[in-house]
């Protein structure tokens, strides 16, 4: 007798934050997980390793595809071979800042490849749900605060402008063409494995090389703006969640709490025991040419149709930050011997530093 088959997702941006804690999510649940990582790109596939490490899961429930978001006769036929029931896309050129320098790719990316999956979506003999990963970016200067899933967009970056695209457009598979389609509009969420040009990550990273006096100080943008910032492994439970829903929707996911920038600086050097006025400077190399500055989500609909919300504080997340990097540089103490903390590089290799 047949075995009955298993649900199969698949994920775009498989080896990013929230592709690696959506891959553990679903294979808990017993999917199978396919992932396309893109070819010519030197993506680390760290945050997946524990789950290579388990042969059970490696050799028989999680995959990873080699496809760029351009190359479209490459991901119609990896979606043909494996069928998925159902997608997440959360793949594309995720950073705001570095969208200043590299709009053209930004586009090309987040908005045309969104829309290039929608059209290969279309001819599928099976109809997978599709879920799309956007952004509060959308909102830019929004008029309202909190935002909700009503509050009209108004990018101000290209990252926010191709979010924005991507969102109609999958709002637009969805009611013109009868697609399962929904969009998970996240607010800034973060983890131990958010990428280093985050302004999180770089000032939880910052803080425990500081501590240790491996780093002398930290160079940064602006301190005021304020974000809506939660926890990402919650995030990726919110978007499954929607694509179990009997109805496609587009959701907001969010805290409803903000803070500033300065507020995150603060909580991750008293985490260490230190003043971040003592260790600090701004570089007007990190301002935007246009900023975002305050964005605030309204989780309601998440909360009242999918029983969703985000559980884990500010302080939490920003002290399960610090002491993951205070282990990280440890381990890689020990490791290397290395004694100083080179910052990340430059995402956009360009005369702007945006990390
Ligand atoms: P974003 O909300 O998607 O742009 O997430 P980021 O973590 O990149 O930035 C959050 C906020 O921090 C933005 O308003 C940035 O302008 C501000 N910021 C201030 N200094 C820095 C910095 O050095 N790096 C980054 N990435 N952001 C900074």
């Amino acid at each position: 007798m047949q075995e009955p088959r298993t649900p199969t997702a698949m994920i775009t941006g498989i080896t990013g934050q929230d592709g690696s804690y959506l891959s553990e999510l679903l294979l808990d649940k017993g999917y199978t997980v396919h992932g396309l990582v893109r070819r010519n790109s030197s993506t680390s596939r760290k945050r997946l390793e524990d789950l290579f490490h388990d042969k059970t899961i490696y050799d028989k429930r999680l995959f990873l595809h080699y496809a760029d978001l351009d190359d479209t006769t490459t991901i119609r036929r990896i979606l043909i071979n494996t069928l998925p029931d159902e997608i997440y896309h959360l793949a594309g050129q995720s950073h705001v800042g570095a969208s200043f320098e590299i709009p053209e790719s930004t586009c090309e990316f987040t908005a045309m490849g969104t829309l290039r999956l929608l059209e290969i979506i279309r001819d599928l003999p099976n109809r997978p749900k599709f879920l799309h990963a956007s952004s509060s970016e959308i909102f830019g200067r929004p008029d309202r605060s909190p935002q909700n899933e009503e509050t009209p967009m108004r990018p101000v970056s290209p990252y926010g402008v191709a979010k924005t695209f991507a969102t109609q457009m999958t709002k637009l598979y969805c009611e013109s063409f009868g697609f399962f389609a929904c969009n998970a509009i996240c607010y800034n969420h973060e983890s131990p494995r958010r990428g280093e040009s985050f302004v999180t990550r770089k000032i939880t990273r910052a803080a425990a090389a500081i501590s240790l006096g491996r780093q002398d100080h930290l160079l940064m943008g602006s301190l005021d703006a304020r974000r809506d910032w939660g926890y990402a492994p919650e995030y990726v439970e919110g978007m499954w969640r929607m694509l179990q829903h009997d109805q496609p929707g587009d959701y907001i996911l969010a805290t409803g709490v903000e803070h500033s920038v300065e507020d995150f600086l603060r909580e991750a050097f008293a985490v260490v025991g230190l003043r971040w006025k003592n260790h600090y400077q701004v570089d007007a190399r990190y301002l935007r040419p246009a900023e975002v500055c305050e964005l605030r989500g309204d989780p309601s609909k998440a909360s009242e149709v999918l029983g969703w919300k985000s559980q884990t504080n500010f302080n939490e997340i920003v002290a399960r930050m610090v002491r993951s990097d205070l282990d990280l540089l440890a381990s890689q103490e020990r490791h290397s011997g290395s004694s100083r903390v080179s910052s990340e590089m430059d995402p956009t290799q360009s005369r702007r530093v945006t990390s």
